[in-house]
């Protein structure tokens, strides 16, 4: 007999990403990367030797190393009145899990959460695991995918237990402002809505350091990681970070899906908060400043379309809305071995759109425009 999965998975699709990375040919460039291509920084590589050579590498506390606890909670109160504790840190096996054992720990089957449109495909297939009924927000294609006011309160409801947000976005890269930020606490205040603050992209900011919903909400669950600020997107290395009495229960979960990240990556990840991992994570800012202005100009110069891009992270987001559906061009663009995802793959709001990624060589982004250059005439004739 055929296996049965269970309900809450049996929905669940392959992401797009992958779909259109399984059917590349070889040689492609891939556009689709959804993580910065540059080596881990020395400083975290060499910590990692060392403790593998040095040190016993036993489990850790579930909620994980008591010094890296320290650090996160220290990095995540820069401008908060309150400063955070070691308490409110559960360091995971990347953003994802964290993202995952929130919502497993915050929603009950009928509960509605609240999120952006377009936004990370993560969010809304782990809230319905959790059994919750999605209400998206849009942040509208029409407004360049900047924050919506009106769009984000009417999706709040009486059953609303989560709202979520992420800043630098994926797919769009757009910056949520502070009064905006303030907006949303204020619209919240005074209920029992908790938000993730998804803030994986935070450090990759090209002018200002985008705000934290944290300044202005105490029910923000802020989840972010390595991943992409240290270019550590293999070592697992995330965590969120709340209110104790929050990160007591995201615990309780972390500690059945994995009983703790990584060892190796937590002591060598100590090495992110010095000044010198620091200045690596600017190095690679400025890197994809460059990039994107790179990625930018080549759009204007071959291919001459609209396109938004924001104010951090590694995406731009291309309207090829008159050459028909983003998937189909997308598929089109693998025959010019290049490798896009379709906006559709992050909700209806990204329709008409491909998600750019110009986390990669200056000299490949050139190249790959220059494909889809010729990949989009070749449909019109
Ligand atoms: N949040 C966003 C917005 C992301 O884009 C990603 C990864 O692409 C994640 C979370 C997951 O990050 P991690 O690799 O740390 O699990």
């Amino acid at each position: 007999m055929a296996f049965v999965p269970s309900d809450r998975i049996k929905n669940v699709q392959k992401s797009a990403t992958r779909r259109l990375y399984d059917a590349a040919p070889q040689g492609s460039i891939n556009l689709g990367l959804g993580e910065p291509d540059f080596l881990t920084p020395e400083i975290v590589r060499g910590e990692a030797e060392r403790v593998i050579r040095e040190e016993r590498l036993g489990y850790t506390p579930n909620a994980g190393l008591p010094a890296l606890r320290e650090k996160i909670a220290a990095y995540h109160s820069e401008g908060l009145k309150e400063a955070f504790g070691a308490a409110s840190v559960c360091v995971t096996n990347g953003a994802e899990e964290a993202l995952f054992a929130v919502m497993m720990a915050l929603l009950n089957p009928g509960d509605e959460a609240a999120l952006p449109d377009p936004g990370f495909s993560a969010y809304a297939t782990i809230a319905e695991i959790a059994g919750a009924k999605v209400a998206p927000f849009a942040m509208p294609a029409a407004q360049g995918f900047q924050f919506d006011r009106a769009s984000f309160a009417n999706a709040i409801t009486d059953k609303t237990r989560l709202a979520l947000i992420v800043s630098p976005s994926n797919p769009t890269s757009r910056v949520i402002a502070r009064d905006d930020l303030q907006f949303i606490a204020e619209r919240l205040r005074g209920s029992e809505v908790y938000v993730i603050a998804d803030e994986i992209y935070r450090e990759l900011y090209f002018d200002e350091r985008p705000a934290s919903l944290s300044e202005f909400y105490d029910k923000t669950i802020i989840v972010s990681g390595l991943s992409k600020m240290m270019s550590m997107t293999g070592w697992r290395l995330g965590w969120a970070v709340a209110n104790p009495e929050v990160i007591q229960y995201v615990t309780v979960m972390h500690q059945y899906i994995s009983s703790c990240a990584s060892a190796i990556s937590q002591k060598a990840g100590l090495a992110a908060f010095t000044e010198e991992g620091r200045a690596a994570t600017k190095a690679m800012r400025d890197e994809l400043r460059h990039r994107r202005d790179v990625m930018a100009q080549a759009i204007e110069r071959e291919l001459g379309l609209p396109y938004v891009s924001g104010e951090g992270g590694f995406y731009i987001m291309l309207d090829v809305s008159q050459f028909g559906a983003a998937e189909e061009v997308a598929m089109r663009l693998l025959e010019e071995r290049v490798i896009t995802v379709p906006g559709d793959a992050f909700g209806a709001q990204g329709s008409g759109y491909l998600r750019l990624s110009f986390s990669i060589e200056p000299a490949l982004i050139e190249e790959a425009i220059g494909r889809i250059a010729r990949g989009l005439s070749k449909g019109q004739s």
